[in-house]
């Protein structure tokens, strides 16, 4: 980890310029990791880096700062101030794979693909049976892999710095 914070201080330096515009970007996966959520709620979130493939900002990364980066839960359940659990929504997650075309395995029936999830009403099931998705995959396997971001501008908390965030991803058109 010491190796991976010196080398987020330098992108921060060579990267502290304006955020890009509001916009769709063509980028790859350059930073992946899974890290867990914070107590009483438990479970893991997948975050990353993404570095812009095309155009004016090409080389740029995103989200906009050395210790920011995209979340999407992989699994989890939220427990409230009265104690109360939630599930996570995962339907971030199923969309980010389906962007990437990442590859996933069914626990349902065991298939291996890297078909799409099927959305409806904004459940999501599987293409292999058709069931609300039960799955492995592995995200040292997303490094590189290319999608099609969707970037804003935020204003940063307690500060007047604006910032690139990531709202989604889309599958390369
Ligand atoms: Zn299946």
């Amino acid at each position: 980890m010491p190796l991976l914070s010196v080398d987020l201080n330098e992108a921060s330096s060579a990267t502290s310029l304006q955020p890009v515009e509001k916009n769709f970007y063509n980028g790859h996966i350059i930073y992946q990791d899974v890290v867990d959520i914070k107590s009483p709620s438990r479970g893991q979130q997948v975050r990353l880096q993404v570095e812009i493939d095309e155009g004016d900002y090409r080389g740029r990364r995103l989200p906009g700062g050395p210790n920011m980066f995209y979340y999407a839960f992989q699994k989890g359940v939220k427990v409230n101030d009265d104690g109360s659990e939630h599930p996570y929504d995962l339907g971030k997650m199923y969309d980010l794979i389906n962007a990437l075309k990442a590859t996933w395995t069914c626990k349902n029936c065991g298939q291996t693909s890297t078909k799409k999830f099927v959305k409806e009403k904004s459940r999501y099931f599987s293409p292999c049976c058709g069931k609300p998705p039960l799955i492995d995959f592995n995200t040292d396997e997303w490094m590189g892999l290319r999608a099609r971001w969707q970037v804003d501008v935020e204003k940063q908390q307690n500060s007047d710095d604006l910032r690139n965030v990531i709202k989604g991803a889309r599958p390369l058109e």
